[in-house]
């Protein structure tokens, strides 16, 4: 994990979730060495501060499609710039998640927080 005391804006760079740093596929569905498909290998993202947990994998950088993949919402980065986004999200309860299909909830785009309360 990457220690530091975090700036209030700019870009940070955070561990890759899903891969948990390794840079290696987390299920090693091709072959143990293959390469994470979320960092490429470099098992860290950058992102842009400040941040917010992805809460449609539950901060886990994983699709919960059950698909092994990474999470479509945080592309395995288990947290979404917050970009303003401060409200718990009216169309699914600030879940992240549509309930319909699964999928992430696209107002919020998984992160279950929107910009306004409308
Ligand atoms: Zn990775
Ligand atoms: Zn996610
Ligand atoms: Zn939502």
């Amino acid at each position: 994990m990457i220690q530091q005391n975090l700036p209030l804006s700019g870009s940070v760079q955070v561990q890759c979730a899903y891969c948990q740093g390794k840079g290696r596929d987390r299920f090693g569905v091709m072959s143990p060495q293959s390469t994470c498909q979320a960092c490429h290998g470099t098992g860290t993202h950058w992102v842009t501060l400040p941040l917010i947990d992805c809460v449609y994998c539950r901060k886990t950088g994983i699709s919960p499609t059950g698909t092994r993949n990474p999470c479509l919402a945080c592309g395995g980065k288990a947290v979404q710039s917050q970009a303003n986004r401060s409200f718990s999200c009216p169309r699914c309860g600030g879940t992240g998640t549509n309930q319909a299909n699964g999928l992430y909830c696209y107002l919020c785009h998984g992160s279950g927080l929107v910009d306004s309360a409308s």
